[in-house]
């Protein structure tokens, strides 16, 4: 079953508007195996929007539309659309009402124009919008399913999620079973030396590297026309896969690092401070990213100076003139310094080189230190990361987070595949 996908809008075609809706639908589609083939995108316009449904049926099994389904003058979606596949519009009682009910609890006088949303071409199945007035339609043309979709991203993905992907999983008739393994401190590379050939063993299965910042996400996505193999497929792919990450492997499916951190945390009942020099405050934004984050993290200090890690965390005068301010005694000190200052079991400090300017040979732009001190030690590594300063940055923080984690859960602090 191959699908084409259609952005209707002026604003999103000017390139004004970035199309996260395509975006969103494609990457939802994609998890259940339902295959996009082609994506347009059309003005505002009713001509145009006939055209390119035409030209989807043509080619594609079904069609998604998005935009255009709201009350303007511009939003031409609904009359277009019904036009084109002969049918008249007709007024659905129960959208009727479910806009009058909106506007009655918004407190807003609502114009008329918007009971035009209401107006739905002749045999449309109605899937109530949520978070706004245009529902979401289901047309039936030749055996072919017609979506149309509003344009405003969170209406859009709601009824994605809970209407689009199941109607289109289903007719697609496949099954679809996925995990996603995140890994972090190695190259993606290394990965798949030590990975190889082995999704070759599972039938129907494809396995997708994606890197980031944060590291390299593993994810598996099993397809077959037989639950049960796909289920089985599954199943072994998990186990071999994972039996191979685990060293590197610091959460599944759509859990980050700072959640994983905090749980890790959480568990062992220790409280957590940071040290930040190059990342300035980033570490503790992540951190304090989760929810309920003040049940594991004490606080942090920002020490962009000198003069601030001697004060503030006790760095020694000596050890910045010596080796400077990005160098392993630094780091270790500042890490130190944190968790005595903040009476907390484990603290982290980051100094390093983010650039663009600051470099020298012996400590290029990229270089940076991370620490972990604990009950057991402080020790200090040496990274060498590649990017622009939001990059180092970024992977400073993840780096970081990974060290905490490690040291929290006892694992070696250096992570390598066996
Ligand atoms: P409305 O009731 O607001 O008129 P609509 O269904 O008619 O909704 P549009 O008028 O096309 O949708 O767009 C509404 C909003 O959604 C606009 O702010 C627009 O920028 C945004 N939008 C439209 N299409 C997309 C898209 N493909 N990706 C991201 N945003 C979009
Ligand atoms: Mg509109």
């Amino acid at each position: 079953m191959q699908i084409e996908i259609v952005s209707i809008g002026n604003e999103v075609l000017s390139g004004r508007t970035l199309d996260t809706n395509f975006a969103f639908l494609a990457r939802a589609l994609e998890r259940v195996s339902v295959q996009v083939a082609w994506h347009t995108t059309v003005a505002d316009s009713s001509e145009r929007i006939a055209e390119a449904l035409a030209r989807a049926l043509e080619r594609a099994d079904g069609v998604v539309m998005t935009g255009g389904l709201g009350p303007t003058p511009d939003d031409l979606t609904r009359k277009a659309v019904a036009a084109a596949l002969g049918r008249h519009l007709q007024l659905d009682e129960g959208v009727l009402e479910h806009v009058r009910a909106r506007a009655k609890r918004t407190g807003r006088k609502l114009p008329a124009s918007f009971e035009s949303q209401a107006l739905l071409p002749r045999g449309a199945e109605v899937w109530i919008n949520r978070h706004g007035t245009a529902p979401g339609v289901l047309l039936e043309h030749e055996g072919k399913p017609v979506i149309l979709l509003p344009g405003i991203p969170q209406e859009m993905e709601a009824l994605a999620d809970e209407y689009v992907v199941p109607c289109l999983q289903k007719r697609s008739g496949r099954s679809v079973e996925a995990f996603t393994l995140r890994t972090a401190g190695v190259y993606e590379t290394m990965l798949q030396e030590r990975i190889g050939a082995l999704p070759q063993g599972w039938p129907g299965a494809t396995l997708a590297y994606l890197p980031s910042y944060f590291g390299v996400d593993l994810r598996v996505t099993v397809a077959g026309d037989d639950p049960a193999q796909v289920r089985e497929v599954t199943g072994r792919a998990y186990a071999e896969l994972k039996a191979i990450v685990r060293p590197v492997l610091y959460a599944e499916g759509e859990r980050t690092m700072h959640e994983a951190v905090g749980e890790a945390l959480l568990a062992k009942g220790w409280r957590l401070a940071t040290a930040e020099s190059c990342t300035g405050g980033l570490l503790a934004k992540r951190i304090t990213d989760v929810p309920g984050a003040s049940r594991w993290f004490e606080r942090g200090f920002v020490t962009y100076s000198n003069a601030a890690k001697v004060e503030l965390l006790g760095v020694e005068p000596a050890a910045l003139a010596a080796d400077g301010a990005v160098s392993a005694a630094v780091a270790e000190q500042m890490a130190r310094g944190a968790r005595e200052r903040a009476q907390v079991e484990v603290a982290v400090a980051v100094t390093g080189i983010a650039g663009p300017g600051g470099g020298s040979d012996e400590k290029p732009v990229g270089t940076v230190f991370i620490a972990v001190a604990s009950p057991g030690g402080a020790a200090a590594r040496r990274y060498a990361f590649a990017g622009t300063r939001h990059v180092v940055r970024e992977r400073s923080v993840q780096t970081a987070l990974d060290l905490v984690r490690r040291r929290v859960l006892d694992l070696a602090l250096d992570p390598k595949l066996e």
